[in-house]
């Protein structure tokens, strides 16, 4: 069979366009045996104070990664998935008629997939999903935990109420709770008001901008030391130019190339887990969103895939 004259191959690969998606093309199974990372959804909005429709961030991330699975990527230049076992375990369920329900719901998804031993990469939803994550991780791993937290907003804003649902106040909740230690985490990116930031140190995106790079990844590593920490990024951390699909945008964040600068450097922590959340493609143009969602996801999954390499070659994450 030929097609405009040219053989046709006998077996190609999905075309990048093409197929049904998962996450890099991960197996889409919840089998955990022998897993190093559970990548999956949480396909929640309901806690928005401005626009909904991160429900649908899960979706957008996965179609905007299937590119992602066709190279090695830059400028790594490995192949994770050689070493590393990942797999889609698909959306965390839940009732959303229900809403008191859906905070234990995701905390026994995630309980159960970290049970396993692997750890989790999360698609949100909204940024209320890090509560039950951090309260599942907190649970396997020891608390308090560091937080490394990518933000246009602190989300540590009062809330007295344990069963609000609301995606501005988790890490106030967080801290209270004991689930963070706040001396030991740190906001990036923050560029709007909050009174009381609770003790965490804040790296503001004008400092960012002002201080560069390289200083602002010595004083995130730094502040985290070698405690286990989990990594949460919100979308709206970077500049609505680059990231215009999220709830609550705000002028004057990170670029994608500061942003993934930054996650590539993370190698020396100790991450337990990590989220990246608030993308809401309803708002989002030509796919940024969701792209700048799926190369920052792929450079967690080869940060730590870099941190299985050096584990079983018995080097220090701190030579990485
Ligand atoms: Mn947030
Ligand atoms: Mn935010």
């Amino acid at each position: 069979m030929t097609t405009n004259g040219h053989p046709a191959p006998a077996s190609a690969p999905p075309a990048t366009y093409s197929g049904i998606l998962s996450f890099m093309r991960r197996p889409h199974t919840r089998e955990l045996g022998g897993v190093d990372v559970v990548v999956s959804g949480v396909p929640f909005d309901l806690a928005t104070t401005f626009r909904s429709g991160s429900r649908f961030g899960p979706s957008a991330v996965r179609a905007a990664s299937a590119q992602l699975a066709e190279l090695k990527p830059f400028p790594w230049g490995v192949d994770p998935f050689e070493t590393l076992n990942v797999i889609d375990y698909g959306d965390c369920t839940f009732d959303a008629h229900n809403p008191l329900t859906i905070r234990d719901a995701i905390v026994q998804h995630a309980r159960t997939i970290l049970a396993s031993g692997a750890r989790m990469l999360t698609f949100g939803g909204d940024h209320y999903i890090t509560y039950p994550l951090l309260r599942a991780h907190a649970e396997r791993y020891g608390k308090p935990l560091s937080l490394i937290h990518f933000d246009a907003h602190t989300d540590t804003w009062p809330d007295d109420q344990p069963d609000s649902l609301n995606h501005g106040t988790m890490f106030f909740k967080a801290v209270h709770e004991g689930l963070i230690d706040p001396k030991r985490s740190v906001q990036v990116g923050i560029r709007t008001w909050n009174d009381d930031t609770m003790g965490l140190n804040v790296l503001s995106a004008p400092w960012v901008h002002e201080n560069g790079i390289a200083k602002t990844i010595e004083a995130i590593l730094d502040t985290v030391g070698d405690a286990p920490t989990y990594l949460t990024f919100d979308i709206d951390c970077l500049d609505p130019a680059f990231a215009p699909g999220t709830g609550t945008p705000v002028p004057g964040g990170l670029n994608s190339a500061q942003a993934l600068a930054i996650i590539r450097a993370m190698t020396p922590v100790n991450l337990i887990g990590a989220d990246v959340v608030e993308v809401a493609p309803a708002y989002d143009h030509a796919e940024l969103t969701g792209l700048a969602a799926a190369h920052i996801a792929a450079d967690l999954l080869c940060v730590m895939n870099a941190q299985k390499l050096a584990r079983q070659n018995g080097d220090a994450l701190t030579d990485l």
